[in-house]
């Protein structure tokens, strides 16, 4: 399983696209992809191989110059089209892909569901979506909202996140699932493990378990789950051999 999240100029979905390949020896039955300038996001799924679905639903042909892209190994709920990530909330604006397990997904979903959720998969990856747009409910602070969903969740979720309000950013989370941010020039990105990225930066900043990150092309800032405060982190220089 993997995730690859890109924000700059290049056509998102090439880095997205060769990103996954390089994820593959992790593992995957289903693969996803989110990209999108302005407040229109295409997502594009399903159960099956990298190269088939790049194939069958035209991953190479999405427009924008952020997006996420996943590759699924089946927890909860079978390797299926409608599984597969990424999973989104009940308005489609907020849309996120999950590498790990919602432990407590069980508890937060029942509560989701008597708020009127309706929830399309049966991943515990979807209920963090509709936390996040329940949190948001009132409030026009989409950071803070995470941060309070974040801080419902037990569990192991790395998480990448777009938010369709927030064109210019990106938003991702480590918690006993790996994740790495790859510091480029006027571009970021944020992956499972550095070959994801390397072809185009080799600035790694490695996030800590209980700790997001938001992106946007030419800046980062890591922060504590828990409290909110700014990490600052080493930015570590890969060698490319
Ligand atoms: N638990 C999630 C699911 O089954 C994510 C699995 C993964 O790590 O790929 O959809």
């Amino acid at each position: 399983c993997g995730i690859i999240g890109y924000i700059g100029d290049r056509k998102a979905c090439d880095v997205i696209v060769k990103g996954l390949k390089r994820l593959e020896y992790r593992g995957y039955d289903s693969a996803g992809v989110v990209t999108g300038n302005g407040e229109t996001l295409d997502v594009r799924k399903g159960a099956g191989r990298i190269d088939e679905l790049t194939e069958k639903l035209g991953f190479l042909e999405m427009e924008g110059n952020r997006g996420i892209g996943h590759t699924r190994w089946a927890t909860h709920g079978v390797p299926n089209d409608i599984n597969a990530h990424p999973q989104k909330d009940c308005t489609g604006r907020i849309v996120l892909v999950h590498n790990g397990i919602i432990e407590n997904f069980a508890e937060l979903k029942e509560e989701l569901l008597k708020k009127g959720h309706v929830f399309r998969s049966d991943t515990d990856t979807e209920v963090i979506a509709h936390l996040i747009e329940e949190e948001l409910k009132g409030s026009e602070d989409f950071e803070e909202a995470l941060r309070k969903a974040l801080n419902k969740l037990r569990g192991s979720f790395a998480l990448a996140i777009v938010y369709a309000d927030e064109p210019d950013k990106l938003y991702v989370v480590r918690n006993e699932s790996p994740l790495v941010l790859g510091v480029g020039d006027g571009e970021m990105f944020a992956a499972s493990d550095v070959p994801a990225f390397l072809e185009y930066t080799n600035k790694a900043v490695f996030l800590d378990d209980g700790e997001y990150a938001i992106l946007t092309k030419n800046s980062y800032v890591v922060k504590r789950i828990d409290t909110g405060e700014v990490v600052e982190k080493p930015v570590h220089e890969i060698s490319w051999t």
